[in-house]
């Protein structure tokens, strides 16, 4: 776990300590509280003998430990639920410990009862040892008891508590979307689910409530919100499961910056109850400048090394592998020092991310560049590549020469291998990228791929660009935008399209003819013919945002019951086999396994 943010301290309730069982919790007890009787339940963590008759046991629950000096009569093994009733002491002197919260005070005089045995835990719940995964997932009912899982998951209602208070205040309403429903056009893979009244066809479990929330807008909800369960059936990584919550959220009769402000203010919310301090304004980025300063549509804006533009530099050059559309250059500071075999294997990848090469140049003394390349460059040119990137001596410059979009690429990628921190150091840096392009790139044949789903407004003043072709579409911007915090991306929304004539001119450019267009989301066509406002939206993933805020790199530390790397629950052994009576219900034959 990195030091950064502050870890927050596990939340608590503080007030309602006491039930008909105990009086306190462990964690809470201090010089405050000496003479006092209480009774106290929780989890044997250690055990220390100390004489034949008398034990040290350290009494836990999700507040902390308690050292409790015990009638070592008792047979009390670790994790055996107890409760103990005693008197709050001093500790002798000399015996205070000074790294625990109650480290001051100890119970005596305890009497104890057993409220519930315990085999020897799967694993120990220190936070030292490195547990495998599985094993770790198989008993997560144990793994949670862990100081670590009880802060994340604390601080996790902690946001979402937050969130909603937000969104309440700023007049959102929380509607409830179906899970079954038919498919939504997010681009992922569905979940299906299939149907026992009607054999042969499916449900689909929400990629998102998109079009339920763009319904509610034409219903006069005016302020939709919902912490939303959204699934995929997309490969697992660090930032990504089968399932995930988003704040979701859609409002009428506003512009993009209106979305902007209410969901920067439900962020800043969940941010302060957790760190104490509210994040200053989010600043706002175009893609196209992303993309040119940072080869990416996420930057991480925690560090330098941007990516400079060497264009015109090489404009006249004798280079032939510099006779490019786009030449830019990133500057690692202190790089030179790499050896020629790291060198190699960065040109390696630069070849395998589809690059046709890499040039390097180690900068000495007076600016002076060594490379493999030197040679067929002029001295102005060199003179001014070292001082467009602001060479000094010891770093490294990197070089790519090919199409504007590759180049960002690529050294965008470089940038980050080369250059990114731990993605919970730093603080937290949010940033609004906003005006992505409409169309991620043009198929062979001929048609723009959209970048988002089909309802994204295009850019007021791009409307007429949308009668050109191939290639030129790229330039259509829409108005889309994404969140993104230190190079996640956090979540994404935009304008929807309202007006038919517009919808159908997109329909017809991606190739979507009416049929498809009814089949796919008929319901909703036929909703805006009913009266639907100007809207607009957004989503951010809860699981990373929660992750960032204690310290986590893997969104699986903030999620209670998450599945393995493989999509696996080793805990319930989901997914399972099916009973044939079961299938045979829903009208399923299985095919042999492929
Ligand atoms: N439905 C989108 C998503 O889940 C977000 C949005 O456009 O509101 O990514």
């Amino acid at each position: 776990m990195a030091d950064h943010p502050e870890p927050p301290a596990t939340p608590t309730d503080g007030l309602g300590a006491a039930t008909s069982m105990r009086t306190d919790r462990c964690g809470t007890l201090g010089p405050d509280d000496v003479g006092r009787t209480v009774s106290l339940c929780g989890w044997v963590d250690r055990r220390r003998e100390h004489g034949e008759h008398l034990a040290f046991i350290d009494l836990r629950d999700h507040t902390g430990v308690i050292q409790c000096v015990v009638d070592g009569a008792h047979d009390l093994r670790s994790e055996y639920v107890v409760k103990m009733t005693g008197t709050v002491r001093r500790r002798p002197e000399g015996t205070v410990n000074p790294d625990l919260a109650t480290g001051e005070v100890e119970l005596a005089d305890v009497t104890v009862e057993v409220l519930a045995t315990a085999e020897p835990p799967p694993f120990p719940l220190d936070e030292r040892t490195e547990v495998d995964e599985v094993l770790r997932l198989a008993h997560r009912y144990v793994d949670l008891r862990k100081a670590r899982m009880q802060r994340n998951l604390r601080t996790r209602a902690v946001v979402n508590d937050a969130i909603r208070r937000s969104m309440q205040a700023q007049g959102f309403v929380e509607i409830e979307t179906p899970m079954l429903i038919a498919s939504t056009p997010e681009g992922a893979r569905d979940f299906v689910v299939p149907s026992r009244k009607e054999p042969g066809s499916f449900y689909a479990l929400p990629q998102s409530p998109q079009l339920f929330k763009q319904l509610c807008m034409v219903g006069g909800i005016d302020r939709y919100y919902q912490i939303a369960r959204c699934l995929r059936d997309e490969d697992l990584r660090a930032d990504r499961q089968f399932e995930f919550m988003q704040l979701d959220a859609e409002a009428s009769f506003v512009s993009a910056d209106d979305v902007h402000r209410f969901i920067s203010a439900a962020v800043a919310e969940a941010v302060e109850a957790v760190t104490g301090e509210r994040p200053a304004a989010f600043p706002v980025m175009t893609w196209h400048e992303a993309m040119e300063r940072f080869g990416s549509d996420k930057p991480d804006v925690r560090f330098g090394m941007e990516l400079v533009e060497l264009t015109e530099v090489f404009a006249d050059t004798a280079f032939n592998a510099f006779r490019a559309e786009c030449i830019k250059g990133i500057r690692v500071p202190g790089g030179a020092s790499l050896g020629r075999n790291r060198l190699d294997d960065l040109t390696d990848r630069v070849k395998a991310w589809g690059g046709k090469g890499l040039v390097w140049m180690r900068v000495g003394a007076d600016r002076e560049l060594a490379s493999p390349v030197a040679k067929f460059l002029s001295d102005a040119e060199l003179a001014a590549t070292a001082e467009r990137l602001e060479a000094d001596e010891g770093d490294l410059l990197l070089l790519v020469a090919d199409r504007r979009r590759t180049v960002q690429h690529l050294l965008g990628r470089l940038r980050l291998e080369l250059g990114r921190p731990p993605v919970t150091e730093g603080g937290l840096h949010f940033l609004w990228v906003v005006d992505f392009p409409l169309f991620e790139d043009v198929g062979p044949d001929g048609r723009p791929v959209p970048a988002h789903h089909p309802f994204t407004m295009p850019h007021p003043d791009d409307l007429d660009l949308l009668d050109a072709s191939g290639e030129e579409l790229l330039a259509v911007r829409s108005q889309s935008y994404d969140l993104v915090l230190n190079g996640w991306e956090l979540g994404s929304g935009s304008v929807r399209i309202h007006r038919r004539d517009i919808q159908e001119r997109i329909f017809a450019l991606l190739g979507i003819g009416e049929e498809e267009a009814r089949a796919k989301f008929g319901f909703l066509l036929d909703a805006f013919r009913y009266g639907a406002p100007p809207h607009a939206g957004f989503a951010f993933g809860i699981d990373r945002l929660v992750a960032l805020l204690v310290g986590e790199e893997n969104i699986r530390e903030v999620i209670a019951f998450p599945k393995t790397q493989s999509g696996a629950d080793p805990l319930t052994g989901a997914p399972t086999p099916i009973d044939p009576a079961h299938l045979a219900e829903l009208g399923l034959r299985l095919a042999p396994p492929r």
